[in-house]
């Protein structure tokens, strides 16, 4: 969560830093602001409340030269978003600013020392106790800003990626990281000078350079206006940074045309699970091709149970995930919150395998628990759609889903990515352990590779939800029921509702609506049904029997060719037949038009929806 961008170069860094910020507002959006140092090493700083946009407005006003800045779009964690707590946040004597991603944990302790110490402090952020505490350090230790930043960090407990810049020193640029992201990207000019950029991912970076160093944790590097620069620990011990190649295209962090981003990655999914796909399964011999799984095939083999870590929609996956392991592999698997499961000391065998799945692969509370599990003697594996991000770093192993970068905050491309990799790794050990009949296997491998194209198929064939949804706009609850499979579909088409158009919304195993939720059910409820002709498809005819007696509204996903639910519906979604455990990839994506366009009929920010952000790196 938040955004922070850097650049130190010969350009003007203020129209750089702005661009950049606009690329990493899905990452927060409460507030913007920006930090310069011109030529004469004055400080200007410009922050606004809102959108970047309005920093915008608020930075026409004002003189913002400078070759060297930083900039920062807030997702409030410590004090309410208003332009007081909007960063960059200076220390007492203005001689620095800072921005932060994370979370100072041991602020308020920190806070109340400093105060006895002679600061006063004008915001309610855990920030601007940092940037208060290396101006103290720096005075009392009487050294210089870089060692400054050292000792301060020592004494900080909880996740940081920061910059600082100091004034009169237009030379020099200091960022470091410890549980939140930071890149640095290593540019030239036109006439060969080094210029460098920072970012907490890619997005503001790719357009000018693909050699970039991640930071790792603990690190802190200092950039200089010569070209050269240094990457040293906590310690002050000098690390050999490893210089990698940006693997991001820019033309996927545009819109393309589409009116959002969420609108382009639904209909990008096709393509995205080609490319998932793609190179992972050999035709001839239907081998599925994942070096993960191959180059570990023992902890596989031996594995005595799998464990899934995730947060959010990659929960949905894993479960889904747990669905067809189980099935394929016979290996008991578990999925687990990683905010819960880091916590309550979980029992974990060495001859576990910990999976962690999340599209950033920065999520704080998915890495703090493969960390846990990590010590604890499993093997960690890793299901990450950002490269070299965190996650991927941390696991001892693992398989990206390659479906480019996810930008609309509520996660679509990325769910679909997850499924088709978890499937793969299915098949992988399946394959090895031998648990499926050849026949199965075969036949698993071969629709599996169709699933593009049915994709495709259904994202044609339901081209009237911007029309239907427009009849939901007035609805305060939707309920959202599947089974098997497909109850994590549910619980999927649920989140997407709630995170974009702010209406209430449960997913339930269908069979479950008769303990409780039944008792919701009346004429104003519109009640979503993933019920495909596979599975369990007269239990679900049934169950939805049971909602039309109670009045409520019935919307179905159903396979193409069926009458007997659609008869019964008030609304109907169709979908190509497939395999049980891939109904999910094409159920979900009626499921993610219907939540768009009822937020968008709504009047909602689809892209930027109120209180989220993408890529949650604070606990
Ligand atoms: N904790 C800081 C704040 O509330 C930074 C939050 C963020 O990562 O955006 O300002």
């Amino acid at each position: 969560m938040c955004g922070i961008v850097g650049y130190l170069g010969e350009r003007d860094a203020y129209p750089i830093l702005i661009k950049g910020l606009h690329r990493l507002e899905y990452r927060g959006y409460d507030s913007a602001g920006v930090a310069l140092i011109n030529e004469e090493g004055e400080m200007t700083v410009c922050k606004a409340k809102g959108k970047v946009s309005v920093l915008e407005e608020v930075a026409a006003e004002r003189d913002m030269r400078g070759t060297m800045g930083i900039a920062h779009t807030r997702w409030a964690t410590h004090g309410e978003p208003n332009e007081c707590n909007a960063h960059p946040h200076y220390s007492q004597s203005k001689e620095l600013t800072l921005v932060h991603n994370g979370i100072i944990e041991n602020y308020k302790a920190l806070r109340e020392e400093l105060t006895n110490q002679g600061y006063s402090f004008v915001s309610e952020t855990d920030t601007e106790v940092l940037v208060q505490l290396i101006e103290f350090v720096k005075s009392t230790h009487h050294c210089d800003l870089v060692r400054a930043v050292h000792l301060a960090l020592k004494s900080v407990i909880g996740a940081y990626a920061i910059a600082v810049l100091e004034k009169g020193n237009a030379d020099r640029l200091i960022v470091a990281r410890k549980g939140s992201p930071l890149i640095v990207g290593i540019g030239k000019t036109e006439d060969g000078k080094t210029e460098f950029y920072v970012g907490s991912d890619a997005t503001p970076i790719v357009e000018y350079t693909n050699q970039v160093v991640y930071l790792k944790d603990e690190e802190i590097a200092v950039l200089k206006r010569d070209g050269s620069y240094t990457i040293t620990n906590l310690s002050n011990v000098e690390q050999t940074p490893q210089l990698q190649t940006l693997q991001v295209n820019l033309d996927e962090l545009e819109k393309g045309g589409y009116a959002h981003f969420m609108l382009k990655e639904i209909y990008e999914q096709p393509e995205s699970i080609r490319t998932c796909l793609g190179g992972r399964i050999d035709a001839k011999k239907r081998d599925v091709i994942l070096s993960g799984i191959l180059d570990n095939k023992k902890r596989f083999l031996n594995a005595r149970r799998i464990i899934i870590c995730a947060c959010g929609t990659s929960w949905h996956s894993a479960l889904i995930g747990k669905y067809f392991i189980e099935e394929a592999c016979q290996i008991p698997v578990e999925v687990e919150y990683a905010s819960e499961f880091r916590y309550r000391n979980p029992v974990i065998f060495k001859d576990d395998i910990v999976v962690a799945v999340s599209q950033s692969g920065e999520t704080a509370d998915t890495l703090a628990a493969i960390k846990l599990a990590k010590e604890k003697g499993a093997f960690i594996y890793g299901v990450c759609n950002v490269i070299g991000s965190s996650i991927a770093r941390e696991a001892n192993s693992g398989t990206y889903i390659h479906v480019g970068p996810e930008i609309g905050v509520a996660s679509t491309k990325a769910f679909t990515g997850q499924v088709v990799t978890l499937a793969l790794i299915g098949l992988a050990i399946a394959k090895e352990k031998k648990t499926l009949s050849t026949e199965m296997y075969e036949m698993l491998v071969d629709e599996l590779r169709k699933i593009p194209q049915k994709m495709q198929w259904t994202l044609d064939h339901n081209k009237n939800i911007d029309r239907f949804a427009q009849m939901f706009t007035y609805c305060k609850n939707f309920i959202y029921l599947g089974r098997g499979y497909n109850y994590p579909v549910a619980l999927e088409g649920a989140l997407k509702l709630k995170e974009i158009s702010y209406i209430h919304a449960e997913g339930y195993p269908a069979a479950e609506m008769k303990h409780g939720p039944i008792a919701l059910v009346d004429e104003e409820m519109p009640v979503v049904v993933v019920a495909p002709k596979r599975g369990m498809y007269e239990k679900i005819v049934s169950n939805i029997q049971e909602i039309k007696s109670r009045h409520g509204k019935i919307i179905s996903v159903v396979t193409q060719g069926d009458t007997v639910v659609k008869g019964m519906s008030d609304y109907t979604f169709v979908i190509p037949d497939t395999r049980d455990c891939y109904v999910p990839l094409l159920a979900v994506l009626p499921l993610q038009l219907l939540s768009y366009y009822v937020a968008v009929a709504k009047g909602r920010n689809v892209d930027q929806p109120r209180n989220l952000a993408k890529s949650v790196t604070v606990e």
